[in-house]
Order: structure tokens, then C-alpha cells, then sequence
């Protein structure tokens, strides 16, 4: 399913890592990295396939010593994504990582900082044809950057350090690069990405590092790394969490989503905040119907709604809800009364309706009930909590009326 974006995309060159294209209008990757040891090949390919299985494109596995490369050697041609080694201090496991066979590297300038060994690293990636990640880290940054930019780390720092970088593989004509510019700071990130899209046209890794545990480490991510897609910048992103990464890809792959950037891969769970109207638990049903759900592959919008009073209303786009009345729950697809089942019954009869949807369409699936009876029962119950709630259940009438008195 294409996905048509509101938000314009900035032009960016293409590269390929693997059989991912990045940039150049390419759908916007969603990458992560594995916290195994990589010389743990089984290890480490169960992390990869669970990457893989929450919607990774491209998996990042460290390579800081000898059998980590050869791990990757190991790894690689059993890997279902592209695999991109993460260089830091030692040029050498660059040039083992690309005998190994990885789709990509990953270099941070602050740490190997010597012309010849970078110029050799593109060299050998060049006649390979893979691709390098210019990955600027405002935590490590060249020290004598630092300096001249008053011993501070600022956006003009971080992007200077892309540059002189850059420069380097354009002396041995190696442009198979994309660049990132992270920084914890999400004002600085954000600047940094900005000025840096201004003066490159390379493809653009998006990321806040270090953003810590979830929620906090989510919304910053989310925070940084939106406020740029927004803007058109950006053509492959990692959200960095202490956490699972599985989680990170969730993450990553719901905000695309979210922003309509890629298509739809698993359920989208929307669910009411719940109020004084609310029949069950909503909070509870929803996270189990969560769980159920999974990482199906199941594209569809499904609601979870506290009441059949407003619920069906407030939900009426979803491809299908439940809502809650009468020890009954009442489901609907596309907005129109399905089926009334017992309360306890509410998320299995989702997960059965989602899967029969996405499998045969909501037409076929409302050609196997009474719409006309559901919605005669919807009515029924929806009355009924009216009469024995009053239309205005949660008081604000009351309260409104008691302020402008006082
Ligand atoms: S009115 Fe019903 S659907 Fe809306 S928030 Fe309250 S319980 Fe949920």
C-alpha cells in the first residue's frame, strides 16, 4: 500500500545498503542495533530476526574487536536485513568488517581521526560498493572542534565535523554516504540536521542519542527526530532507547506511520481516554487487545471505546471498533453496527474480525451478520445508559451552571 505524505520531502542522493534504498524518495527506513555480543553469532541472529519481525530494515551490530568481525562474517549471510558495522576507535575493524561482508558501515569521525586511515577504510568500501555512515556524535566530538567552537558543542561544530569528514572520502571519490549529526540535545540535534541538509544533498540518518529509557527516551526521539520529518529532513532514522530494541523499531515504525510516511504494518490501536461514561475498563481492555494483537501483521485501524454511547461515533473511521454497553460489547466496522457479543468476549472477537478483514475486506465480513439486529441492540443498550446515566454523565453541566453562580 503507497503511502502519499503531506509532508514535502527534502531531495537527497540515493544510496543502497543491501537491497535498502536510502534517500533519493526512497520510503524512510527504520533502523536499530543489537545489544549482543556480536561474536554471540545465534545470539545475536535471534535479536536481528526479532528486529526483523517488528519491521527493521537495517540492523546495526557493534564491531569493536577481532571476533566480533568475524561474528559478522558469520551473521551476515544469514541475516533477513542488511547488516551496517559500527566502527568506533579501530580503523582495522572497518577493514575487517567490509571482508566480512556487511552492507554498510558506520564510522564516528570524533573517534578515528587520522586522513590516511579513513582514506583507506573508503578506499576498501569503494571497490566493494558499500556504503559508509558518517556519524557525528555531539557526546564525542573532535576535541580540537570543541575548542574552536568555544568549548561548546553547537550545530556549526557538529556540521563542520560531517564536512571535514566528507572531505576526506571526496579525496579518494568515495560518495556512497549518509550522515548523521545526533546529539542528546534535542534543540541541538534538531539545529544540527537543519544547517547540515542546508549545505549536503547525502542522505540524512536521523536520531536523538542517548535518549535513555521509555517514556522519556520515546518522546524525546520522537520529538527530535518528527520536528525534522516534518520539515522534509531525514531518510532513515533510529530511535536510541535503553531499552529492547525491539522496541526502538516499534517505535520508529509508528511514528512513520503516525505521520503517514510508511504504510501501515501492524494494528493501529486507538483507544477513548475513558471518562465517567466508560462501561469497562478501558485502560485494561486495550492493552490486552494490544497484546493480542502482537506484531500480527494485521494493517488495520482497530478502536477500543469505553461506551456505546459516544464510542461508535467517536471511532466512526476506524476499519473496527468495539464499544462497551450493558455487559455487552457492541463491534463495528467502518462506522456501522456488526455484532453484539458478552463484555468478556470483547477482545477475541476483535482479533477473529481484524483477522477476517484483512484476509477477505469488511464487506465480505458484514455480509456474514445481521447489521439491521446489531444495530437495533446498539440502539437499545445506548438508550438504555441514557436514561440510567443522563446525557450528561460526567456533570460538567453541573459544574458549569455551579460556576457561573459563584
Ligand atoms: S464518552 Fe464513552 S467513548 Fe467517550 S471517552 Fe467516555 S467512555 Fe470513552
Amino acid at each position: 500500500m503507497k503511502v502519499e505524505s503531506i509532508f514535502p520531502r527534502r531531495q537527497t542522493r540515493q544510496i543502497m545498503v543491501g537491497q535498502v534504498p536510502v534517500g533519493g524518495g526512497a520510503p524512510i527506513s527504520v533502523q536499530s542495533m543489537t545489544t549482543t555480543k556480536t561474536a554471540d553469532v545465534e545470539g545475536t541472529l535471534a535479536q536481528i530476526y526479532a528486529l526483523a519481525g517488528a519491521g527493521a530494515d537495517i540492523v546495526r551490530c557493534t564491531c569493536n574487536e577481532m571476533e566480533a568481525a568475524e561474528g559478522l562474517a558469520q551473521i551476515v549471510p544469514r541475516s533477513p536485513v542488511p547488516i551496517v558495522a559500527d566502527i568506533h576507535h579501530q580503523y582495522k575493524m572497518a577493514l575487517a568488517a567490509l571482508e566480512a561482508g556487511v552492507a554498510c558501515l558506520r564510522l564516528n569521525p570524533g573517534n578515528i581521526r587520522r586522513p590516511e586511515h579513513i582514506k583507506q577504510v573508503a578506499k576498501a568500501a569503494l571497490e566493494r560498493s558499500v556504503p559508509i555512515r558518517i556519524g557525528v556524535n555531539g557526546g564525542s566530538l573532535h576535541p580540537d572542534l570543541y575548542k574552536k567552537y568555544g568549548d561548546k558543542v553547537t550545530p556549526e561544530a557538529m556540521v563542520e565535523s560531517a564536512l571535514m569528514e566528507l572531505a576526506y572520502f571526496e579525496e579518494v571519490d568515495f560518495d556512497l554516504v549518509k550522515i548523521s549529526v545526533k546529539a542528546s540535545s534535542v534543540p541541538l540535534m534538531i539545529e544540527s540536521y537543519r544547517q547540515l541538509s542546508e549545505q549536503t544533498d547525502f542522505p540524512l540518518h536521523l536520531g536523538v542519542t542517548e535518549a535513555g529509557p521509555p517514556p522519556a527516551g520515546i518522546v524525546k526521539s520522537t520529538a527530535g527526530i518528527a520536528s525534522l520529518l516534518i520539515e522534509g529532513i531525514g531518510d532513515t532514522i533510529r530511535y536510541s532507547l535503553t531499552a529492547d530494541p525491539v522496541e526502538e523499531v516499534r517505535a520508529g515504525r509508528q511514528l512513520l506511520e503516525a505521520l503517514g510516511l510508511r504504510e501501515r504494518k501492524n494494528v493501529d490501536l486507538i483507544a477513548c481516554p475513558s471518562c465517567g461514561r466508560a462501561e469497562i475498563d478501558v485502560f485494561e481492555v486495550a492493552n490486552r487487545a494490544m497484546e493480542a494483537f502482537g506484531d500480527r501483521e494485521i494493517p488495520l485501524q482497530v478502536a477500543v471505546m469505553g461506551c456505546v454511547v459516544n464510542g461508535p461515533g467517536e471511532a466512526r473511521d476506524a476499519d473496527l471498533g468495539i464499544a462497551a454497553g450493558n455487559k455487552r460489547g457492541h463491534l463495528f466496522v467502518k462506522g456501522q453496527n456488526a455484532a453484539v457479543v458478552p463484555e468478556d468476549e470483547m477482545v477475541e472477537t476483535l482479533v477473529e474480525w481484524a483477522e477476517f478483514i484483512h484476509e477477505h475486506g469488511a464487506d465480505k465480513a458484514l455480509e456474514r451478520v445481521d447489521t439491521e439486529r446489531a444495530k437495533r441492540e446498539a440502539e437499545r443498550d445506548r438508550s438504555a445508559l441514557l436514561v440510567s446515566q443522563g446525557s450528561d454523565v460526567n456533570a460538567a453541566e453541573v459544574k458549569i451552571a455551579s460556576m457561573r453562580s459563584s
